[in-house]
This record gives C-alpha cells, structure tokens and sequence, in this order.
C-alpha cells in the first residue's frame, strides 16, 4: 500500500516536472494515476512525455474546442508489476484485447479513414517483440502488420539471423492507418499506445526491437536520432530494447551498410537470448 503511495507520488513528481519544462502550467491535470501503469482512457490526449510544445500546440489546432488532456508519464524505468501470465492466458488476453477494444476504437481521428485496425500478430509467448511505426495501404486492408514490401524485408532481416516470423511478435505504435502514410502525430501515438503497452504487459517478451525513429523515440522518451540510439541496448520497463532502422528506410537506402547494421543489431538480440546466429549469406 505505502509503496503503491510512493510510486504515485513519484509519478505526479516526475508529471509535474514534464509540465513545468514544457511550460504547461495552464492545462488541465488529471488526479494522480492509480498504481495500475495503463494511460487513462481518455479521447485524443497529449502526451508531455514526448511531445515538444509545438506539438502541444499543433493537437490543439486539429481539435478545436477540445480541451487537451495530460498524460500521466509512463513509467519506462519501472518494471511490470502483474503476474506473467501462461501461454494459453496470453492468447485469450490477446484476442480479447483486440476483440473488444482495438477492433472497435474511435478515441482518436484514425479511425475515421481507416478500413482495418492492425493489432499485431505472432507467437503470444514471444521473447521478442517487434515494434513498427503504424500500418500502411497495405496492413489497412487486411488487419495484418508488415506485409508489405517492407513487411518482405523485415521477414527476410529475421529470417537472416536463423528465426521465422511467426516465432516473434509483431505490431505498431499505432493501429490504425495514419492518412498518406503519414507519421502519426504526437496525440495519436499518446492514445493508441495504451493498447501497445498492454500487448507488451501480457506477453512480458525478453527483448524488445524498435523499427525507425517514432517507435524508438516513443519508446524510449528522447528525441536522440537512430545513429545515436541504434546498435546499443536501452531498456523499457525492464525489458531490453534494441532500436534498428525500419525496414522502408532500408528499401530506401539499400546498401551493404545499412542491411548490415539492421543484421549486426538483431544478431545482438538474438545472442543475448541465448539462441545462435547462422552466419550472413
Ligand atoms: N510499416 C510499419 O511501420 N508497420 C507496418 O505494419 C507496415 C509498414
């Protein structure tokens, strides 16, 4: 109970802090977070964890007359607290998940242009989990991540250090198509993350890997670029996490350089696990 105070008192310090570097006194801020880590259900929220003030300003503009909403900071340095759950949980948490909140979201503007939400798909017992930007034509009109060219790509980049796809897991930052392709904006990473964070609470992976700079920024709340922060562990809530360039980056920059990188980088993972990598063809 008393440490559940604490962390809740730690969390409202480290809000307040985020608040008052982006200069935030003036919007509304919600009760401190229960103990449970999920963000709040709330429509279209900003996230001052990872949104610049000019972001903050750019949501207000699309969502005119809608107060913004705060989010709490999510806890990256704090490890989950539920209990891991069997494979068998971990499936039905799965699909219940995507069944009854995913399929159906309407909290953020996404919705409104998309023809399918992608949950993710791949092992529910995974060690490692792959992390993509958000779907593109493609995922929007099957439901599935990554099955497009680049899609190819990254089945090719893990098939290449000796695993198959659907050993691993696979999903996005967002849902839902952003429109164009575009990146999706600060508030609807906010949102939709939620639903992220709890695949990621469910299936507990050893191994995170982030593909591109959206997902590694959000993931790791920083703005550093993908040279600084690919190649090197970081960690999220206690899990390792290995940023990589995304696999569209890859197609458009395919040189011996970059594909090495990408296969350098998964081959740490992959080590780190225990499990051996063929060598590079
Ligand atoms: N790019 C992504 O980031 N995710 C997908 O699912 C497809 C392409």
């Amino acid at each position: 109970m008393r440490r559940m105070r604490d962390t809740g008192k730690a969390r409202l310090r480290l809000h307040l802090r985020a608040e008052r570097a982006l200069g935030l006194g003036a919007l509304p801020v919600p009760a401190p977070a229960p103990a449970e880590p999920h963000l709040a259900d709330t429509p279209a929220p900003v996230n001052v964890r990872s949104a610049k003030s000019t972001d903050l300003k750019q949501a207000a503009a699309v969502l005119p007359g809608k107060p913004l909403k705060v989010l709490m900071p999510m806890p990256i340095a704090e490890p989950f607290t539920s209990a891991p759950l069997s494979p068998a949980q971990k499936k039905i948490r799965l699909a219940e998940l995507d069944e009854n909140e995913v399929k159906g979201c309407t909290r953020c503007r996404l919705h409104s242009t998309r023809t399918h939400t992608v949950f993710g798909e791949g092992d529910p017992n995974a060690s490692i989990f792959f992390i993509g930007e958000g779907p593109g034509e493609n995922e929007d009109l099957t439901g599935r991540p990554f099955i497009g060219r680049a899609g190819d790509l990254l089945t090719k980049m893990i098939v290449g250090v000796g695993l198959s796809r659907d050993q691993v897991y696979i999903a996005n930052i967002v849902k839902c198509r952003p429109p164009n392709n575009r990146v999706p904006a600060p508030d609807e990473v906010a949102t939709c993350t939620t639903y992220l964070e709890r695949q990621l609470e469910i299936i507990r992976p050893k191994a995170i890997v982030t593909l591109g700079l959206p997902a590694s920024q959000y993931m790791l709340q920083t703005k550093s670029s993908m040279g600084n922060m690919r190649g090197q562990w970081h960690s999220w809530r206690g899990i390792k996490l290995m940023p990589t360039y995304h696999p569209a980056y890859v197609l458009r920059n395919y040189t011996e350089e970059t594909r090495r990188a990408v296969w350098d980088d998964l081959k740490k993972v992959v080590t780190e696990l225990g499990m051996k990598v063929p060598a590079r063809k």
